[in-house]
C-alpha cells in the first residue's frame, strides 16, 4: 500500500517547533496520518538511525528535506544543532527506531534543551510497545508502573526488583531476548511463584505472541521452545497482593485457649511457638481480647 496516504499539504509550512513523532514498532501501517504529514513537511528530521528512517520514508514516498542523526552517543552535540535550527525559525521532527521517542530511547536531553531554550515541543502520538502490551495483557489493575529495561548486572537487577516487590500496580519491563531467561529467573526469585506474568513478543509483527501464565510456569514455558526466547519482548508482572491484616482463625483459637489459663505474656510466648505467628501481632490481638 505504498504511498497510499495523501498528505495533501506539501506546500504548507509547519510552525517552528520540535515535533516528537511516534513511528511503528513493527507493522509499518501503525503510523498516524498526522505523523506522515509532519515527516513530509518538517525542515529537518532528526533520527536515531538515519538508514532505518530512510526505509520508513521510502515506504511512504516521503523525501526528507534534511535527515540528520541523533542517537545516544551524539545527543548533546546534535541537540545544540537542532536548537540552532529552531532559533532560525525552522521545524524539526524527532523520530527513534521504533515507537515513541524518549521512551527507553534517545531524545529526552534534546527535548529538555529545546524547552529550556524557549522553543515549542509538540507531541505526535502513536505506537508504544509498553502500552500495546498492557492493552492486551488482561492484567486488571487500573495502575501500572513502566520501568523499561532492568540493569544488565544481576546484583543491580535483583536490587531494583526488591525495590519494586511491594508495589501493587502492574509492572512493565522491556527486555532483550538474550537476557529473558535470567530476567525471569530473577523475577521468580524476588517476587515468588504466584504472580502472573505476560510475555508480549513481537507485537504487530509476523510472530506476534501474547502468553500469560504464573511466574512458577514461566521458565518452563520459555524453555519448551527456544523460538519463544526470540524477538522483542515486553514483560508484564501483576502487582503484589495485599497481605491480609490480622490473625488467621486457627492462631486466634490457640491464643484464646491459652489466654484462658495463662497470664498474657506467657500465653503470647506459647502461642508464638505453636503457631509461628510473630509475637507482636499475637500481643496486639491478645490486648484486644483482654476484658477491660
Ligand atoms: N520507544 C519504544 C517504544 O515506544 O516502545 C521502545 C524502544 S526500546 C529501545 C526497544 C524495546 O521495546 C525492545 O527491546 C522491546 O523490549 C520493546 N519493543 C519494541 N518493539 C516491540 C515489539 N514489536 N514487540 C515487543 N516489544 C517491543
Amino acid at each position: 500500500m505504498k504511498g497510499m496516504v495523501m498528505h495533501g499539504t506539501q506546500s504548507q509550512k509547519l510552525e517552528c517547533a520540535l515535533y516528537v513523532v511516534a513511528t511503528p514498532i513493527g507493522n509499518l501501517r501503525d503510523i498516524s496520518l498526522r505523523a506522515l504529514d509532519i515527516l513530509a513537511l518538517s525542515d529537518t528530521i532528526a533520527a536515531e538511525d538515519t538508514r532505518n528512517t530512510a526505509n520508513l520514508l521510502m515506504h511512504y514516498s516521503i523525501s526528507a528535506k534534511n535527515l540528520v542523526s541523533l542517537h545516544q552517543h551524539n545527543e548533546r552535540g546534535a541537540a545544540e544543532k537542532v536548537i540552532a535550527l529552531l532559533a532560525r525559525g525552522e521545524s524539526v521532527a524527532l523520530v527513534s527506531d521504533a515507537g515513541t521517542p524518549t521512551i527507553s530511547d534517545p531524545g529526552s536531553l534534546l527535548v529538555a534543551g529545546v524547552r529550556a531554550a524557549g522553543h515549542k515541543v509538540i507531541p505526535v502520538p502513536g505506537a508504544n510497545a509498553a502500552l500495546a502490551a498492557l492493552s492486551v495483557s488482561g492484567l486488571v489493575s487500573p495502575h501500572f508502573l513502566f520501568y523499561g529495561f532492568l540493569p544488565n548486572r544481576a546484583s543491580a537487577r535483583r536490587r531494583e526488583l526488591e525495590n519494586l516487590a511491594a508495589l501493587r500496580c502492574t509492572l512493565v519491563f522491556y527486555e532483550a531476548p538474550h537476557r529473558i531467561l535470567e530476567c525471569v529467573a530473577d523475577l521468580q526469585a524476588v517476587f515468588g511463584h504466584d504472580r502472573e506474568i505476560v510475555f508480549a513478543r513481537e507485537i504487530t509483527k509476523f510472530f506476534e505472541s501474547i502468553q500469560r501464565c504464573s511466574l512458577a510456569e514461566a521458565l518452563d514455558w520459555l524453555n519448551e521452545d527456544s523460538n519463544r526466547q526470540r524477538g522483542e519482548f515486553v514483560v508484564l508482572v501483576s502487582g503484589a497482593v495485599e497481605q491480609k491484616q490480622g490473625l488467621d482463625a486457627e492462631s486466634e483459637r490457640v491464643l484464646a485457649e491459652l489466654l484462658h489459663d495463662l497470664p498474657l505474656k506467657q500465653a503470647v510466648q506459647l502461642a508464638a511457638r505453636i503457631t509461628g505467628v510473630g509475637r507482636n501481632m499475637l500481643y496486639q490481638h491478645a490486648l484486644s481480647l483482654k476484658p477491660r
